[in-house]
């Protein structure tokens, strides 16, 4: 894109949703499994649910899962007919609103099922899903507790439709942990012969171990790499450019930002872009930062602050250079892996960080 950004805005976030809708295809053809959901949770990975999950549904999406109930709420909004699940159960008190907007509650303790179970004894039996934790030791029954409760009857009147687990390190190739996992799985799944099965995150779809019933990608269907190391069979989904404001010419010796972190060894030209952390770019990713001006890679120098960010742009090209051009801190080369490793993170925590106060611009 080569339009300046948007006067009032410090940067331009750009969902392609077309992108969205063929990733959400090529995974639901690798995950080789009866049906895909996706993973709609922190707003569609920053995305924006209210047009990425109708986005997902047109393409033949039909079941969905969310973090909270509030989310739940957001997703079912946008999506009236959808099987919606929220994967972190039900806080005390809530069954009541899980019902009245349709929301199916993924269980993994004692505690959760009888008060689901008390809830449909009362009013009808609502489905829920039902977690097991088979190694990240965080949410979901443990293995032999799972197994244990089988026969009992309040796993009945808690109406599961549903059997899940959570996979520790599928990204990580031949992760002996990926395959304890699948195999502890198994087991449960024998053991809850009715249930539907769901296993596999977006890594998870590119191996034959995690198959089962249902595939659960979120990540990847925003682009991210399921297969690091690997080409990234994905589309890139999110675009995100910032106007620079400003262009100098520096001397050698003189100094950017707070704190003069960085110091120039001969003559730079410097550009400032408007955008800084306040706007989920991270301040981590000083002097290891780039972005993308006229076709080049430039470094971010000194400090990132809260609404700016200072460019080295010494390579890029003289007509690259004006006031309100745009630069590319996602896309054009620069993918959400490498944006994410330059802040030492990982690109989930840079999807799902990105701030509110860019324009958002749908395409499809
Ligand atoms: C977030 C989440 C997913 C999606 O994982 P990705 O790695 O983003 O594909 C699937 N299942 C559970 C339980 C999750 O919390």
């Amino acid at each position: 894109m080569t339009e300046p950004t948007p006067i009032g805005h410090g940067g331009r976030l750009t969902i392609d949703l077309a992108a969205l809708r063929a990733n959400w295809r090529i995974l639901a053809k690798a995950a080789e499994c009866p049906e895909t959901a996706a993973v709609i949770k922190a707003d569609a990975y920053g995305s924006g649910i209210a047009r990425a999950a109708p986005a997902l549904w047109a393409e033949g999406c039909r079941t969905f899962f969310v973090a909270h109930l509030s989310e739940g709420l957001s997703a079912r909004r946008a999506l009236p007919d959808a099987v919606i699940y929220v994967l972190n159960g039900f806080p005390p008190g809530t069954a009541r609103a899980y019902r009245d907007a349709d929301l199916r509650p993924v269980l993994g303790s004692r505690d959760e099922v009888a008060e689901w179970a008390a809830a449909n004894r009362e009013a009808g039996r609502r489905p829920a899903a039902l977690h097991v934790d088979t190694g990240m030791n965080r949410l979901g029954f443990a293995v032999p507790e799972a197994l244990a409760l089988a026969g009992d009857p309040v796993m009945a009147e808690a109406g599961f439709d549903l059997l899940m687990s959570h996979l520790v390190s599928a990204e990580v190739e031949h992760d002996p942990l990926t395959d304890r996992q699948a195999a502890a799985f198994a087991r449960v799944r024998a053991a809850y012969p009715g249930l539907r099965a769901s296993l596999a995150n977006s890594s998870g779809d590119f191996l034959a171990s995690c198959r089962a019933d249902l595939a659960r990608p979120g990540y990847a269907l925003y682009g991210g790499n399921p297969r690091p190391g690997h080409d990234n069979p994905m589309r890139p989904v999110m675009r995100l450019e910032a106007g620079i404001l400003q262009v100098r010419e520096v001397e050698a010796g003189a100094t950017a930002g707070y704190n003069a972190r960085w110091t120039a060894r001969e003559p730079r030209r410097l550009a400032t872009l408007s955008l800084g952390y306040a706007d989920g770019f991270p301040r981590a990713s000083t002097g290891r930062g780039e972005a993308v001006v006229g076709g080049v890679r430039c470094p971010f120098v000194g400090n990132v602050s809260m609404d700016l960010i200072i460019l080295d742009v010494t390579e890029a090209p003289r007509e690259a250079l004006f006031r309100g051009a745009p630069a590319t801190l996602i896309g054009d080369g620069l993918d959400l892996e490498t944006v994410g490793r330059n802040a030492g993170t990982i690109g989930y925590e840079i999807l799902t960080g990105l701030g509110r106060r860019y324009e958002r611009v749908y395409r499809d």
